[in-house]
């Protein structure tokens, strides 16, 4: 169908993704095709590049959130060692108060009047210093249990400012790769700007649209038969019109921009 006053150079889009250009244009669809390969290497990379860089502050929190954890270990050791520390400090005072009881029984002993009663004072008096003396161990236990947990602060100390320095090391490489990123983007993004120049307008409205829908791959080529944007099998029908070059050719599956090369 011809539409009348339109300027020669802009192609009719048809509802089923093919681009076709009126009867008697000139637009190079070839050269046009060749443009927007360079573009879409351009925009591959872009592409690849935003999706990295979007990324990275995950990979940042997730490298902080490993070290917090790393950190939690230590501060973990140091609530045990003033928990024993604690517990060593009742115990004395129980040995403390065993003590002073078997005083005050010795005391009374000798102001008894029967052996019964002489006998069954001094039965206490054993059992309170017994008991006394299991106290004392288990405040011996405690200063070997708080002594071994001080070697573990330390060793634990030593290990994660080695786990600092790898946290440092790691942060500071993914800084330094958005750092790099955002230069590379910005030499594509005028490299980009250049190619556009090249690029009818109406082809490249239709591009950026596929574009944005598709992954960040706009113009797929035919191979064995097939889209390499969505691997679909391209009809010989199709592939004709691709090598006629008179109107832009979309994947019927992904709606992609086909081409062939090396033709
Ligand atoms: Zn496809």
């Amino acid at each position: 169908m011809e539409v009348r006053g339109s300027s020669p150079l802009s192609p009719i889009f048809l509802a089923n993704g093919v681009l076709k250009l009126k009867q008697g244009e000139k637009l190079d669809l070839k050269t046009q095709l060749g443009n927007l390969i360079q573009l879409q290497s351009i925009d591959s990379q872009i592409y690849l590049l935003k999706l990295e860089i979007e990324r990275k502050p995950e990979e940042i929190k997730a490298l902080e959130a490993a070290f917090e954890v790393k950190k939690q270990g230590l501060a973990q050791l140091e609530k045990n060692s003033l928990d024993l520390q604690k517990q060593k400090k009742d115990f004395e005072l129980e040995l403390a108060s065993k003590e002073e009881n078997v005083k005050k029984l010795q005391t009374q002993l000798y102001s008894l009047k029967t052996n019964k009663e002489y006998n069954a004072m001094l039965q206490q008096i054993n059992d309170t210093k017994a008991d006394a003396s299991f106290t004392e161990d288990k405040i011996i236990k405690s200063f070997e249990q708080i002594d071994k947990i001080k070697i573990d602060i330390e060793e634990e100390k030593k290990k994660l400012m080695g786990e600092e320095k790898i946290f440092s090391e790691q942060k500071k490489k993914c800084d330094d790769r958005i750092k790099e990123i955002n230069n590379v983007l910005a030499t594509l993004e005028s490299q980009r700007s250049q190619a556009l120049s090249a690029v009818d307008p109406k082809i490249l409205s239709q591009y950026e649209r596929i574009l944005k829908g598709r992954e960040g791959l706009a113009i797929a080529t035919v191979k064995e038969n097939s889209c390499s944007g969505c691997h679909m099998l391209v009809s010989h029908q199709v592939i004709n019109s691709i090598q006629m070059y008179d109107r832009l050719v979309t994947c019927g599956t992904c709606n992609r921009i086909l081409y062939i090369e090396n033709e």
